[in-house]
């Protein structure tokens, strides 16, 4: 069970979530602003209200996670974002990366495998609040061909390889950001679309996710 009430306690264990993240490096104020917004604890079953801003991650439906905090603001501080840009997020999950990206202004398209998450989230309390982003059922691997090109591609599972469609569908001077790695252990990707074709890497921080899988589920 779920409970949507955010009280004074919440919002000073939200404030000194992102004071840890501020320590940790996060240093650009809005995603910051947009961590201390959120009410990560509605995300999680009220059983877990006490942990939900400790900098962990958390499971949820369908043996999937919640990101760390760090986590989601870390790629999120990769991406770069300007106002108004198109943001495609790969793996829906709980939502909060979707909400963290809405929170700074941006168009947000987001795509789950698992339908059984696809279909809980859809009466998510928080969704109303963010009435902009467009949630999609389908396969990351094949992205949206029909709402790209993007400024920016965020994938939130390990991938073992830079999926081809997603730089597609990459404006030029376009960033992805992305966890890539078969393993136990992922490195975090920034990659930039250059004006010819061409794609740029930038390596960052190893990182732990749950895998990109191939195909819809459900
Ligand atoms: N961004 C999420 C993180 C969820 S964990 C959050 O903020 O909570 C990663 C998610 O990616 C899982 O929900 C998983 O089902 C999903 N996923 C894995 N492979 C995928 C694929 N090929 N296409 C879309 N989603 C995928």
């Amino acid at each position: 069970m779920r409970t949507y009430e955010d009280s004074y306690r919440h919002k000073g264990l939200r404030k000194q979530l992102v004071e840890l993240l501020r320590t940790k490096g996060i240093t650009d104020e809005r995603v910051l602003a947009a961590i201390n917004n959120i009410p990560r604890h509605y995300f999680l079953d009220s059983a877990f209200d006490k942990v939900a801003y400790e900098d962990r991650a958390f499971p949820i439906e369908a043996d999937q996670t919640i990101s760390q905090p760090y986590t989601v603001a870390y790629q999120t501080q990769l991406l770069d974002l300007r106002t108004f840009e198109k943001v495609l997020e790969i793996g829906t999950g709980s939502g909060y990366q979707s909400m963290v990206l809405a929170e700074m202004q941006v168009q947000v398209f987001t795509i789950e495998r698992q339908k059984k998450l696809f279909e809980v989230h859809k009466k998510f309390e928080l969704r109303k609040r963010y009435p902009g982003i467009k949630y999609f059922y389908g396969d990351g691997y094949e992205g949206l061909p029909t709402y790209g090109p993007f400024d920016k591609v965020i994938v939130t599972a390990a991938a073992p390889y830079i999926p081809p469609k997603l730089i597609e569908q990459l404006k030029p001077g376009g960033k992805m950001v992305i966890p890539v790695g078969a393993g136990d252990i992922q490195r975090m990707k920034r990659l930039t679309k250059k004006s010819d074709g061409s794609v740029q890497e930038e390596l960052f921080e190893n990182f732990s996710f749950v895998p990109m899988l191939d195909g819809k589920n459900g």
